[in-house]
């Protein structure tokens, strides 16, 4: 049978692709970006406590009043923000539920929605449904920030959305408070909204600030703000996450929401909560505890071929590995898995137009072990012998 796709320049993930190369190849996996230790025990046994406890049916469609309010209490607390638990926020089955929602949301047939490559591969596919055109900004090496004479040039009266990520996955590269000025000073006049993924909101490192779309007095009127607990909690599996919205996209956002996956387990939901409300100090832990695998990892690395791109935040750390080997970054990442046992992601997924970069991204939430063993392997990969 001959299918007309409505996505037929899409494959399967390069995560899935990168993760099942690294299982087939016994390969230590530093593709897809995952935690290889489990979330805090004393979450767990609120998981096991809600689950047997009778929290077992549908919550409400938002999500759980109680989470909710916690978020609210967990954004005034960090970015000094009144966020109405009831009306400005819903709770989805993870950020990739929250961006795709976003999105069918306020792009219609025809509009365009600017994304900056490198981008996060979600985001295209969810437009092209939505009938919209994705507009590709490029974003350069080493340091990977917003260009803004770019993105001036491709603004326009069709431009309905524009989806910015920081801290930057895959680059690790961080928005500026000023970047937010540029933004709103950029896009004052048209009739757009902003999708803003900060699901590594809580991994910035070396003492800097993320600087969340909801501090931006007239960003915040016209933005989705979403966070994923999967990556501040490490447990990526639960997929449970938030949108952040003023009350009038909420209504439109909830309207998809509810048709999508109506709601988001239940118990996880209230563990979750309980959790919050016990630990609020969890996630003002996670940059020192990130930034010291970060680092661990870069000082075994020193004695690579490798040059490390500065990472500010995410969990992810890119190396450029032109000194090693003239493969591009797909076969580079496959050599790596196969051959040297350690499993990366190949940049160039993405892109619209791959530059002639050389660059792959590891990620380093990892058990110390783990990354100390890579790093050893790493450190075997001689000039020459992949190319
Ligand atoms: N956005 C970015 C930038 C991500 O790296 C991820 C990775 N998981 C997601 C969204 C999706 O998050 P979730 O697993 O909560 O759907
Ligand atoms: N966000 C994860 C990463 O960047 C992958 C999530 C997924 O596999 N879809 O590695």
């Amino acid at each position: 049978m001959t299918i007309n796709s409505k996505l037929p320049t899409v494959g399967t993930t390069i995560f899935t692709l990168m993760s099942q190369m690294a299982n087939d190849h016994g390969a230590i996996n530093l593709s897809q970006g995952f935690p290889d230790f489990d979330p805090p025990e004393e979450l767990l046994a609120l998981c096991d406590k809600y689950l047997r406890g009778g929290y077992n049916q549908y919550p409400p469609m938002s999500g759980v009043p109680y989470l909710k309010e916690q978020v609210a209490n967990k954004l005034k607390q960090l970015y000094q923000v009144d966020v109405d638990p009831d009306n400005d926020i819903t709770v989805t089955s993870g950020a990739t539920e929250s961006l795709f929602v976003a999105i069918q949301a306020v792009v219609r047939s025809g509009d365009e929605v600017i994304v900056f490559d490198p981008a996060y591969d979600s985001y295209e596919p969810a437009v092209t449904l939505a009938g919209g055109k994705t507009i590709h900004v490029p974003m350069a090496a080493p340091d990977f920030h917003i260009d803004f004479n770019r993105l001036s040039v491709a603004l326009n009266e069709k431009t309905r959305l524009v989806i910015v990520n920081s801290p930057h996955n895959p680059c690790g590269s961080i928005m500026a408070a000023s970047d937010l000025n540029q933004l709103a000073d950029l896009t004052r006049e048209l009739d757009l909204y902003f999708l803003s993924d900060e699901v590594y909101e809580h991994m910035v490192y070396d003492g800097e600030t993320h600087h969340s779309l909801l501090t931006h007095e007239e960003l915040k009127l016209k933005s989705f703000v979403v966070s994923s607990f999967g990556k501040t909690y490490h447990a990526t599996g639960w997929k449970v996450a938030y949108c952040a919205a003023p009350a009038a996209l909420t209504v439109e956002f909830r309207k998809i929401h509810q048709f999508v996956t109506f709601t988001t387990h239940t118990p996880t939901q209230w563990a979750l909560a309980e959790y919050m409300e016990r630990e609020p100090n969890h996630y003002l832990q996670l940059p020192a505890f990130y930034q010291a695998k970060r680092d661990l990892f870069n000082t075994a690395m020193s004695d690579s071929g490798f040059a490390l791109v500065p990472s500010d935040g995410t969990y992810f750390q890119l190396a450029d590995y032109s000194n090693l080997s003239d493969l591009d970054d797909v076969a580079f990442s496959t050599f790596l898995t196969q051959e040297i046992g350690v499993a990366a992601i190949p940049i160039s997924a993405f892109y619209e137009q791959p530059p002639d970069d050389r660059i792959v991204r590891f990620c380093f939430a990892k058990e110390d072990d783990t990354l100390i063993k890579a790093a050893a392997m790493l450190c075997r990969v001689k000039a020459m012998q992949a190319r």
